[in-house]
């Protein structure tokens, strides 16, 4: 099995998920006592996220590189960057290292496309949902037309991110105005949602809406590893 290496603490709370999505996944497929083999370098979130609101994506590229960088001399196979909106920057990432970049938008698109799913709900942070990075590459890989909650709900969908998914609070209200805004995305023809940031699978869950959910930490964790079982 080739070896994963994950840019993770973007926020922590989703790169504990990706581990034992790894794992468990990697043991689903192998059974036994197998796990994912694996590579984490965590970056400190607080001065990533204080680069983010300053807009600085350049140096944020830049330290993108270094882990990925990093996780490459370490001996990872290949390089996932467990945060959807740091794939902002990940041009930069993808040209700095020779290994394979598993992009996270990627698996999410192919498993909507399989699904037949046309348009497609989008949540996320603000970054992710007014940005073209990532809409974009759903639309140009991948044909799919995608909605965003209005700018209130989407500071309310940002907000509880940052302020609670990210320091590990997962609270009841907080869910409801997830549910209510994928209700109101369905409405407006949305036939599914993206799970379009890493923490959100804390919140919400596939029973929590009637709407089918495209959880972006699972599908980038799964792909990851049945990539490194199928190029052993
Ligand atoms: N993990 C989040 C994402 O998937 C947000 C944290 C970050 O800004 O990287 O977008």
């Amino acid at each position: 099995m080739k070896t994963i290496g994950v840019i993770g603490g973007m926020s922590w709370e989703s790169s504990a998920e990706y581990y034992r999505l790894l794992n468990r996944h990697a043991k689903a497929r192998l059974g036994g006592h197998h796990n994912a083999r694996s590579l984490m370098l965590t970056v400190d979130f607080a001065s990533i996220e204080e680069d983010q609101r300053a807009g600085a994506w350049e140096r944020l590229g830049e330290r993108m590189a270094d882990a990925a960088q990093r996780l490459e001399r370490g001996g990872a196979d290949i390089v996932l960057l467990a945060t959807n909106t740091m794939h902002r920057v990940y041009e930069t990432v993808e040209a700095s290292i020779r290994i394979p970049f598993l992009h996270i938008a990627d698996p999410t698109g192919e498993a909507l496309r399989t699904a037949g799913i046309e348009r497609v709900g989008l949540l996320g942070t603000r970054y992710t949902m007014e940005q073209t990075f990532y809409a974009g590459r759903l639309r140009d890989r991948f044909g799919l037309d995608t909605l965003v909650p209005d700018d209130a709900t989407r500071h309310d969908v940002h907000r509880i991110i940052y302020d609670e998914l990210c320091h590990g609070v997962i609270d009841a209200q907080s869910r409801q105005i997830y549910q209510r805004a994928i209700d109101t995305m369905a409405a407006r023809g949305a036939q599914a949602v993206i799970l379009g940031c890493t923490e959100i699978t804390l919140l919400i869950k596939q029973e929590d809406t009637s709407l089918q959910v495209f959880d972006t930490t699972a599908l980038h964790a799964q792909r990851a590893v049945d990539w490194a079982i199928q190029n052993r």
